[in-house]
């Protein structure tokens, strides 16, 4: 950090970066966070991962004012060994052997996601792809690798989150999903998402977005603000997670402009698990 800053004077310049909450140290924080999710590799900052004690619920922008959040819950190695384990069941007795729609004749194999099964933060894609049908992994493509970036620039790497899709197996030519595929396929992703119980969910794109907000509402309407996401599956009937949507890192890489709006989608998703 010091190497940033050098050119200030060095006193108030420790001053103001002892102080995690000076608008000096936020700011610079923000312009490495956005030249990282922009493939600009500046000075390393050390990452802030859950077991470091910086990293404590703080209270969002959304919660009311004087109520703090409860820190996140300890999660042991234990939890994480559990919930890995009913993972893997899920995925070897349903998912591997699904034939509940047509997707199942071309496929080469079902993508279930993969990524710490104990994440605080859980991305949510549409389908797998050509790539992803191939290897078994989500988001392992194109817009995959901005993935992987726009997770960097949050300070976190693809180890700290879990990855899956709306849809396990890959729609003929990329197609769009169909409704009757989202409407048998839909049931596993809320069974995932009852297991890995995430403190915050990010839905890439509209048919994430839509299956798991049950709305019609457009990707551009929906983004820019946290939703309750309600769980269906069995160890999370009910249970309601805040779901932030943004746009595909598909379309980012047609539209590149609307990368900023995705930023400023993913640092309130930062400030919720309080990673900043
Ligand atoms: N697009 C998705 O929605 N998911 C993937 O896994 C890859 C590309």
């Amino acid at each position: 950090m010091h190497a940033i800053v050098g050119g200030l004077g060095q006193q108030t310049t420790e001053k103001k970066m002892d102080d995690p909450s000076s608008a000096f140290q936020v700011a610079v924080r923000q312009q490495l966070l956005s030249d990282r999710m922009m493939g600009v590799r500046s000075v390393p900052m050390p990452p802030l991962r859950k077991t470091d004690p910086a990293v404590q619920s703080r209270p969002a922008a959304s919660d009311p004012p004087g109520v703090s959040p409860a820190p996140s819950p300890a999660r042991s190695s234990e939890a994480a060994a559990a919930k890995a384990e009913q993972l893997r069941v899920l995925d070897e007795t349903q998912v591997k052997g699904c034939v509940k729609c047509s997707l199942c004749e071309a496929r080469t194999q079902t993508v279930f996601g993969q990524g710490n099964p104990d994440a605080r933060l859980v991305f949510v894609g549409e389908a797998p792809g050509y790539e992803e049908d191939k290897q078994g992994l989500a988001f392992v493509g194109r817009a995959g690798q901005l993935l992987s970036r726009m997770i960097v620039a949050m300070h976190l790497t693809r180890d700290d989150v879990f990855i899956c899709n709306v849809l396990k197996c890959r729609p003929p030519n990329n197609r769009d999903p169909s409704a009757d595929e989202i409407l048998s396929c839909s049931p596993y992703l809320m069974e995932q998402l009852s297991i890995l119980q995430p403190e915050v969910l990010v839905a890439l794109g509209a048919p994430a977005a839509k299956t798991l907000l049950n709305t019609t509402a457009s990707i551009g309407k929906l983004r820019g603000r946290f939703h309750d996401c309600y769980l269906s599956g069995i160890a999370g009937l009910g249970q309601s997670i805040p779901l932030m949507p943004t746009y595909h890192p598909a379309y980012l890489l047609r539209s590149p402009a609307e990368k900023r709006k995705t930023w400023e989608d993913l640092q309130m998703v930062i400030d919720r698990l309080g990673l900043r």
